[in-house]
């Protein structure tokens, strides 16, 4: 089964991305009488998710929201193949991913510019949103979901249109990617700075913003439950400065992308004391030095 508890009103879907088991998460909020997903992963992967809420006796077309920390397409893939089933939802968004949930075109591109056409078929291809089911906001937003409350975030700098989201009677936060990527399969982090937009000193902001909220748990989107918010930040920030430092250092020696991304594999290799990247940890590096490259060159 893919769908676990993680407490009286949380629990982790594994999309199974990759065909690998804890990479890609999606969760479903239940309150006493509603019931919400965040983050719905790839597009081809929808069919998971609706097949995990059926599992445990939940109606898919009953979800009250679908809410999409941001529209990358391992969060929010999902969301207009989700939506056409859950007829009655509604999707909540930041105001700069509305656009791109109405017309995925952009995101389609960009992403085949990053992954290539191949892989893209992988994926899937996200579905229009109609524009009247969108709830968007600007800095905060308080949403009911039975007898609990959601409270959403604007958490910028691994991209401009990422939320994170706050369980208030549990004091528990929905990351995004606000944080690194902790696979239980690698055991160690890496940072998530993506292309196209990836900005250091607005992630760091937002990390210490979210820490005044004081949660005391997290679930992350890659992957899981973790009791140590602490922990996590400051390890998030560490990484991402170590990855900012040395790719710099590598482009000032000369070396091509490539090489780069070569070298931090090795790295990450060793790290985790494995002799083969699995598929996912190679994406999530190549993308990572990816982001990096493109913000080093803006500043
Ligand atoms: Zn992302």
């Amino acid at each position: 089964m893919n769908i676990e508890k993680i407490n009286d009103n949380v629990f982790i879907i594994d999309t199974l991305a990759y065909g690998e088991p804890k990479t890609v998460a999606s969760y479903l909020v239940k309150s006493d009488d509603k019931f919400a997903l965040i983050d719905v992963g790839y597009a081809y992967t929808h069919m998971n998710i609706i097949n995990a809420l059926q599992s445990i006796n939940l109606d898919p077309k009953e979800i009250t929201y679908i809410i999409p920390t941001h529209v990358h397409l391992d969060h929010s893939g999902a969301t207009g193949h989700i939506a056409r089933i859950a007829t009655k939802a509604k999707i909540v968004a930041h105001e700069r991913a509305k656009k791109h949930l109405i017309d995925p075109t952009k995101l389609i591109l960009s992403a085949k510019e990053i992954f290539g056409e191949e892989k893209m078929r992988v994926f899937g291809t996200p579905l229009p949103v109609e524009e009247e089911r969108i709830i968007s906001f600007k800095e905060e937003l308080e949403l009911k979901l039975g007898n609990l409350t959601l409270r959403c975030i604007y958490a910028p700098g691994h991209a401009p249109h990422q939320m994170a989201i706050l369980l208030v009677e549990k004091n528990l936060l929905f990351t995004a990617d606000t944080v690194g990527i902790m696979q239980p399969n690698l055991g160690i982090m890496i940072p998530t700075t993506p292309p196209p937009s990836f900005d250091f000193v607005q992630a760091t902001k937002t990390l210490d913003n979210l820490k005044k909220y004081d949660p005391a748990h997290l679930t992350m989107p890659h992957y899981g439950y973790r009791g140590d918010p602490e922990h996590v930040f400051d390890l998030t920030k560490t990484k991402m400065e170590e990855w900012i430092n040395a790719v710099k250092a590598f482009v000032k020696e000369g070396l091509t992308k490539d090489e780069i991304i070569k070298i931090m594999q090795e790295r990450i290799k060793k790290e985790a004391n494995i002799s083969d990247l699995p598929a996912s940890a190679k994406q999530s590096i190549l993308i990572s030095v990816s982001g990096i490259l493109n913000y080093i060159s803006n500043i």
